[in-house]
Protein backbone atom coordinates (compact mmCIF):
# COMPACT_ATOMS: atom_id res chain seq x y z
CA UNK A 1 0.00 0.00 0.00
CA UNK A 2 1.25 3.47 -0.58
CA UNK A 3 2.44 5.78 2.37
CA UNK A 4 -0.08 8.26 3.46
CA UNK A 5 2.01 10.89 2.12
CA UNK A 6 2.17 9.67 -1.52
CA UNK A 7 -1.37 9.35 -0.98
CA UNK A 8 -1.66 13.04 0.17
CA UNK A 9 0.69 14.11 -2.88
CA UNK A 10 -1.78 12.22 -5.53
CA UNK A 11 -5.07 13.84 -3.63
CA UNK A 12 -3.46 17.15 -3.57
CA UNK A 13 -2.15 17.04 -7.82
CA UNK A 14 -5.98 15.90 -8.46
CA UNK A 15 -7.41 18.60 -6.65
CA UNK A 16 -4.93 21.07 -8.15
CA UNK A 17 -5.93 19.99 -11.41
CA UNK A 18 -9.62 20.12 -11.22
CA UNK A 19 -9.32 23.61 -9.68
CA UNK A 20 -7.35 24.45 -12.54
CA UNK A 21 -9.86 22.49 -15.37
CA UNK A 22 -12.79 24.76 -13.58
CA UNK A 23 -10.70 28.26 -13.75
CA UNK A 24 -9.18 28.22 -10.38
CA UNK A 25 -5.89 27.30 -8.47
CA UNK A 26 -5.09 25.19 -6.27
CA UNK A 27 -4.97 27.51 -3.10
CA UNK A 28 -8.69 27.91 -3.89
CA UNK A 29 -9.78 24.92 -2.82
CA UNK A 30 -8.76 23.61 1.11
CA UNK A 31 -8.42 19.80 1.61
CA UNK A 32 -10.13 18.62 5.21
CA UNK A 33 -8.32 15.44 5.94
CA UNK A 34 -11.23 12.99 7.77
CA UNK A 35 -9.62 10.95 10.26
CA UNK A 36 -12.16 8.79 11.21
CA UNK A 37 -11.25 5.30 12.43
CA UNK A 38 -7.61 6.64 11.74
CA UNK A 39 -5.02 6.04 14.98
CA UNK A 40 -3.14 9.47 15.68
CA UNK A 41 0.18 7.46 14.71
CA UNK A 42 -0.88 7.38 10.78
CA UNK A 43 -2.72 11.23 11.53
CA UNK A 44 0.73 12.26 12.20
CA UNK A 45 2.05 11.09 9.42
CA UNK A 46 0.25 13.15 7.42
CA UNK A 47 1.00 15.87 9.45
CA UNK A 48 4.33 15.59 8.81
CA UNK A 49 3.70 15.91 4.90
CA UNK A 50 2.30 19.00 5.35
CA UNK A 51 -1.21 18.56 6.36
CA UNK A 52 -2.67 20.93 8.85
CA UNK A 53 -6.76 20.88 8.15
CA UNK A 54 -8.23 17.61 9.79
CA UNK A 55 -12.04 16.67 9.87
CA UNK A 56 -13.80 14.01 12.64
CA UNK A 57 -17.25 12.80 12.35
CA UNK A 58 -17.87 12.43 16.33
CA UNK A 59 -17.05 14.23 19.00
CA UNK A 60 -15.85 11.84 21.03
CA UNK A 61 -13.90 10.35 18.60
CA UNK A 62 -12.06 13.84 17.71
CA UNK A 63 -11.94 14.96 21.23
CA UNK A 64 -9.95 11.61 21.70
CA UNK A 65 -7.68 12.89 18.71
CA UNK A 66 -6.98 16.28 19.25
CA UNK A 67 -5.68 15.56 23.05
CA UNK A 68 -3.41 12.86 20.97
CA UNK A 69 -1.86 15.26 18.70
CA UNK A 70 -1.53 18.44 21.50
CA UNK A 71 1.47 19.67 19.94
CA UNK A 72 0.95 19.24 16.60
CA UNK A 73 -0.08 22.39 14.50
CA UNK A 74 -3.21 21.12 13.52
CA UNK A 75 -6.60 22.75 13.10
CA UNK A 76 -9.88 20.61 13.88
CA UNK A 77 -13.40 20.29 12.17
CA UNK A 78 -16.30 19.12 12.98
CA UNK A 79 -18.10 17.82 9.69
CA UNK A 80 -20.84 15.14 11.60
CA UNK A 81 -23.75 15.60 12.66
CA UNK A 82 -23.94 17.17 16.20
CA UNK A 83 -25.67 16.33 19.25
CA UNK A 84 -26.78 19.87 21.34
CA UNK A 85 -25.60 17.90 24.58
CA UNK A 86 -21.97 17.54 22.51
CA UNK A 87 -21.85 21.06 22.60
CA UNK A 88 -19.38 21.56 25.47
CA UNK A 89 -17.17 18.88 24.21
CA UNK A 90 -16.82 19.80 20.04
CA UNK A 91 -15.93 23.05 21.56
CA UNK A 92 -12.97 21.62 23.23
CA UNK A 93 -11.31 20.99 20.05
CA UNK A 94 -12.81 22.02 17.15
CA UNK A 95 -12.58 25.34 15.85
CA UNK A 96 -14.92 25.09 12.90
CA UNK A 97 -18.52 22.80 12.47
CA UNK A 98 -19.48 22.29 9.14
CA UNK A 99 -22.97 20.40 10.27
CA UNK A 100 -25.00 23.02 11.55
CA UNK A 101 -28.44 22.30 10.79
CA UNK A 102 -31.10 23.56 13.11
CA UNK A 103 -31.74 26.57 15.35
CA UNK A 104 -31.70 24.52 18.52
CA UNK A 105 -28.30 23.83 17.95
CA UNK A 106 -27.21 27.37 17.09
CA UNK A 107 -28.05 28.58 20.05
CA UNK A 108 -26.67 26.30 22.27
CA UNK A 109 -23.52 26.72 20.28
CA UNK A 110 -23.78 30.56 20.68
CA UNK A 111 -24.41 30.24 24.53
CA UNK A 112 -21.02 27.93 25.34
CA UNK A 113 -19.21 30.56 22.71
CA UNK A 114 -20.56 33.51 24.97
CA UNK A 115 -19.56 31.88 27.79
CA UNK A 116 -16.17 31.22 26.69
CA UNK A 117 -15.41 34.35 24.83
CA UNK A 118 -14.77 33.30 21.57
CA UNK A 119 -16.06 32.72 18.01
CA UNK A 120 -16.51 29.82 15.43
CA UNK A 121 -16.80 29.36 11.95
CA UNK A 122 -19.86 27.77 10.62
CA UNK A 123 -21.64 26.01 7.58
CA UNK A 124 -25.08 25.07 6.99
CA UNK A 125 -25.51 21.86 6.37
CA UNK A 126 -28.15 21.06 3.66
CA UNK A 127 -29.53 17.81 2.61
CA UNK A 128 -29.13 18.07 -1.33
CA UNK A 129 -30.26 14.38 -1.99
CA UNK A 130 -33.79 14.54 -0.48
CA UNK A 131 -32.87 11.50 1.48
CA UNK A 132 -34.95 11.37 4.29
CA UNK A 133 -31.94 10.22 6.35
CA UNK A 134 -29.62 12.32 5.55
CA UNK A 135 -29.02 15.28 8.20
CA UNK A 136 -28.94 18.81 6.88
CA UNK A 137 -31.78 21.28 6.29
CA UNK A 138 -34.11 21.52 3.50
CA UNK A 139 -32.66 23.86 0.43
CA UNK A 140 -36.41 25.93 0.96
CA UNK A 141 -35.28 26.39 4.55
CA UNK A 142 -31.96 27.75 4.34
CA UNK A 143 -33.08 31.58 3.34
CA UNK A 144 -34.81 31.60 6.69
CA UNK A 145 -32.36 30.13 9.00
CA UNK A 146 -29.69 32.77 7.57
CA UNK A 147 -31.79 35.10 8.84
CA UNK A 148 -31.95 33.95 11.87
CA UNK A 149 -28.53 33.12 12.36
CA UNK A 150 -27.46 36.76 11.90
CA UNK A 151 -28.94 37.08 15.71
CA UNK A 152 -26.00 35.09 17.44
CA UNK A 153 -22.84 36.87 17.37
CA UNK A 154 -20.54 34.42 17.80
CA UNK A 155 -21.34 32.01 14.93
CA UNK A 156 -18.93 33.82 11.95
CA UNK A 157 -20.94 32.06 8.77
CA UNK A 158 -18.87 31.01 5.60
CA UNK A 159 -21.03 29.03 3.44
CA UNK A 160 -22.49 24.99 2.81
CA UNK A 161 -21.52 21.77 3.45
CA UNK A 162 -23.75 18.89 1.55
CA UNK A 163 -23.48 15.07 1.24
CA UNK A 164 -24.36 14.08 -2.27
CA UNK A 165 -26.15 11.04 -2.76
CA UNK A 166 -24.51 7.40 -2.67
CA UNK A 167 -24.64 6.67 -6.10
CA UNK A 168 -22.35 5.40 -8.97
CA UNK A 169 -24.78 7.59 -10.73
CA UNK A 170 -22.44 10.73 -11.83
CA UNK A 171 -25.11 12.91 -12.88
CA UNK A 172 -26.90 12.77 -9.79
CA UNK A 173 -24.30 13.86 -7.84
CA UNK A 174 -23.55 16.45 -9.77
CA UNK A 175 -26.85 17.84 -9.13
CA UNK A 176 -26.64 17.53 -4.93
CA UNK A 177 -23.92 19.54 -5.98
CA UNK A 178 -25.16 22.28 -8.16
CA UNK A 179 -28.16 22.38 -5.65
CA UNK A 180 -25.68 23.41 -3.10
CA UNK A 181 -23.76 25.65 -5.35
CA UNK A 182 -26.90 27.58 -6.71
CA UNK A 183 -28.32 27.87 -3.08
CA UNK A 184 -24.51 29.57 -2.28
CA UNK A 185 -25.33 32.14 -4.97
CA UNK A 186 -28.78 32.89 -4.05
CA UNK A 187 -27.49 33.37 -0.31
CA UNK A 188 -24.36 35.89 -1.19
CA UNK A 189 -27.08 38.29 -2.92
CA UNK A 190 -29.76 37.99 -0.68
CA UNK A 191 -28.65 36.69 3.01
CA UNK A 192 -27.82 39.23 6.02
CA UNK A 193 -24.34 37.45 5.65
CA UNK A 194 -23.55 38.18 2.15
CA UNK A 195 -20.34 37.56 0.56
CA UNK A 196 -18.90 35.96 3.62
CA UNK A 197 -21.14 32.78 2.82
CA UNK A 198 -18.68 31.73 -0.28
CA UNK A 199 -17.59 28.58 0.60
CA UNK A 200 -18.75 25.37 -0.32
CA UNK A 201 -18.01 21.73 1.30
CA UNK A 202 -18.59 19.30 -0.99
CA UNK A 203 -17.07 16.03 -2.31
CA UNK A 204 -15.70 12.99 -0.33
CA UNK A 205 -12.69 10.02 -1.77
CA UNK A 206 -15.06 9.19 -4.49
CA UNK A 207 -16.38 12.54 -6.05
CA UNK A 208 -13.82 14.89 -5.26
CA UNK A 209 -12.67 15.96 -8.32
CA UNK A 210 -16.73 16.57 -9.60
CA UNK A 211 -17.26 19.01 -6.79
CA UNK A 212 -13.92 21.16 -7.56
CA UNK A 213 -15.40 21.35 -10.90
CA UNK A 214 -18.91 22.08 -9.67
CA UNK A 215 -16.87 24.85 -7.08
CA UNK A 216 -16.56 23.55 -3.96
CA UNK A 217 -13.82 25.29 -1.99
CA UNK A 218 -13.50 22.50 0.85
CA UNK A 219 -13.22 19.25 -0.06
CA UNK A 220 -13.45 16.16 2.80
CA UNK A 221 -11.32 13.51 2.01
CA UNK A 222 -10.27 10.29 3.94
CA UNK A 223 -9.90 7.30 2.43
CA UNK A 224 -8.26 8.24 -0.54
CA UNK A 225 -5.59 9.18 1.57
CA UNK A 226 -5.76 6.31 4.81
CA UNK A 227 -7.25 3.22 2.76
CA UNK A 228 -10.87 1.78 3.04
CA UNK A 229 -12.30 1.93 6.19
CA UNK A 230 -13.49 -1.12 8.19
CA UNK A 231 -17.01 0.22 8.90
CA UNK A 232 -19.71 0.62 6.89
CA UNK A 233 -20.84 4.10 6.20
CA UNK A 234 -24.35 3.31 7.97
CA UNK A 235 -22.18 4.13 11.30
CA UNK A 236 -21.22 7.40 10.41
CA UNK A 237 -24.62 8.34 8.64
CA UNK A 238 -27.92 6.42 9.40
CA UNK A 239 -29.37 5.49 5.83
CA UNK A 240 -25.71 4.92 3.90
CA UNK A 241 -25.80 1.24 2.65
CA UNK A 242 -22.10 0.90 3.13
CA UNK A 243 -20.74 2.70 -0.19
CA UNK A 244 -17.26 3.67 -0.07
C1 LIG B 1 -16.20 10.25 6.43
C2 LIG B 1 -16.68 11.55 5.90
C3 LIG B 1 -16.10 12.13 4.77
C4 LIG B 1 -14.96 11.49 4.02
O1 LIG B 1 -15.32 10.28 3.44
P1 LIG B 1 -14.20 9.42 2.68
O2 LIG B 1 -14.97 8.39 1.98
O3 LIG B 1 -13.33 8.86 3.75
O4 LIG B 1 -13.45 10.37 1.81
C5 LIG B 1 -16.61 13.33 4.33
N1 LIG B 1 -17.62 13.95 4.97
C6 LIG B 1 -18.19 13.43 6.06
C7 LIG B 1 -19.32 14.17 6.70
C8 LIG B 1 -17.74 12.22 6.57
O5 LIG B 1 -18.31 11.71 7.66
Amino acid sequence: MASVADNLARVSARIRDAAVRSGREARDVRLVLVTKTIEPERVREAVAAGQRDLGENKVQEGRGKAEALAGDAVRWTMIGHLQSNKVKDVLRFAEEVQSLDRLSLTATLDKRLQHLGRGLDVLVQVNTSDEASKYGLHPDEVAAFLKELAAFNSLRPRGFMTLARFTPNIAEVRRCFRVLRDIRDRAMDDAPQGEALRHLSMGMSGDYEIAIEEGATIVRVGQAVFGPRPLPDSHYWPGAAGVG
